[in-house]
C-alpha cells in the first residue's frame, strides 16, 4: 500500500550536541537537520510529512519581534534546500503533492506548506486553535508564525479516521487512522507542542517506520531518556512534564521499529542507506 518513502533535508542548523541531549552529547557543534518525509501511498498518491524551512520564513523573521526567533535558532535556508525545489528534481511537481501530515506548528515544520497550493492538510486542530489565540510576542515563544499558512488553510483540513490502538508500538500508544485502511496512523506524542503527533506507517519494505517529528531531538535522546538544556528548546516546550512521558513511552517502543526524529542527523542519515525504493 505504501509504495515509496524518501526522506528530504529541508533546511539544517548547528548547534551544540551536549544542548540537546546532556548525558551523551558531546561539546562539539553538530548538523541538526530539518526532515520532510514524501510518502507514496497507492491509492491515495503522494503524501508530506512537515515541510521543513524555505527562504519566506527569513523573509517573514526579519521583522520586529519575530527577529528575535531567528537570533535564537540560525537556520539555514536556501532554495535549492527547500522541500519542493528538491521535489522538482524528483520530476514530482507541487500540485502532486495531495496531502500535508503537520507534525505541529512550528515554523521549521510549516515554512513550507504554501509551496503545495492544491494539497490538503492533516493537523491538530485544538493546537491550531490555541497557536491563532496567543498574542504576536507568545507566539514567538511557541515560534508560530501564522503568515506561513495560506487563508484556506483551515478548509483545506482533512480528517483523519477513527482512533484505534497500535499494540505494534507497545503500550500506551494509539493513533488515528489516517485513510482507514491500515497503512499510515496519526500519533499523538504531545509536550514539545500542544497536539504533537507523529505519522507511523506500519509496513514499508518490510519494517515498521514511526516519524516522531520533535518528541524526540535526537534518536540518542530517546535510549537515554534525556530532554534537551538549550534555552531555545527549553522555551518553545508546550508542557516539559508531559514532553518526559511521551519520551519514556518511545523509550519503550521495540528495537524493530525504525524511528526518525525530525532533527536527527543519526536517523537522517541511518535512514538514507535503508530507504531505497523498490
Ligand atoms: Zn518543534
Amino acid at each position: 500500500m505504501i509504495r515509496r518513502i524518501e526522506i528530504l533535508e529541508a533546511g539544517h542548523t548547528h548547534q551544540l550536541e551536549y544542548f540537546a541531549n546532556p548525558v551523551s552529547g558531546k561539546f562539539e557543534t553538530v548538523r541538526f537537520p530539518t526532515t520532510v518525509a514524501l510518502i507514496e501511498h497507492a491509492a491515495r498518491g503522494l503524501i508530506l510529512f512537515d515541510t521543513g524551512v524555505t527562504p519566506r520564513l527569513r523573509h517573514l523573521l526579519k521583522r520586529f519581534p519575530e527577529h528575535l526567533f531567528s537570533n535564537l535558532f540560525s537556520i539555514r535556508i536556501d532554495y535549492e534546500t527547500t522541500a519542493v525545489h528538491q521535489l522538482k528534481n524528483l520530476g514530482i511537481r507541487p500540485d502532486e503533492i495531495r496531502h500535508i501530515v503537520l507534525s505541529h506548528f512550528h515554523s521549521d515544520h510549516i515554512a513550507g506548506v504554501n509551496d503545495f497550493p492544491t494539497a490538503r492538510f492533516f493537523f491538530s486542530p485544538e493546537e491550531y486553535r490555541s497557536m491563532c489565540g496567543l498574542s504576536r510576542f507568545a507566539r514567538l515563544r511557541h515560534a508560530f508564525v501564522p503568515e506561513l499558512l495560506p487563508p484556506d488553510f483551515v478548509q483545506r483540513r482533512s480528517e483523519p479516521g477513527a482512533e484505534t490502538d497500535l499494540p505494534q508500538l507497545g503500550p500506551g500508544f494509539s493513533g488515528r487512522d489516517l485513510f482507514g485502511d491500515g497503512s499510515l496512523f496519526l500519533v499523538p506524542l504531545p509536550g514539545h507542542s500542544l497536539g504533537h503527533q507523529g505519522l507511523f506507517v506500519p509496513d514499508y519494505l518490510g519494517k515498521p517506520w514511526f516519524f516522531v517529528g520533535d518528541a524526540a531531538h535526537l534518536s540518542s535522546s530517546i535510549r537515554d531518556g534525556t530532554s534537551p538544556v538549550s534555552l531555545g528548546a527549553k522555551l518553545i516546550f508546550h508542557d516539559t512534564e508531559q514532553y518526559n512521558e511521551t519520551l519514556s513511552r518511545l523509550r519503550g517502543v521495540p528495537e524493530t521499529v525504525c524511528l526518525l526524529p525530525c532533527h536527527c542527523n543519526e536517523a537522517f542519515q541511518r535512514a538514507k542507506t535503508q530507504l531505497v525504493s523498490p
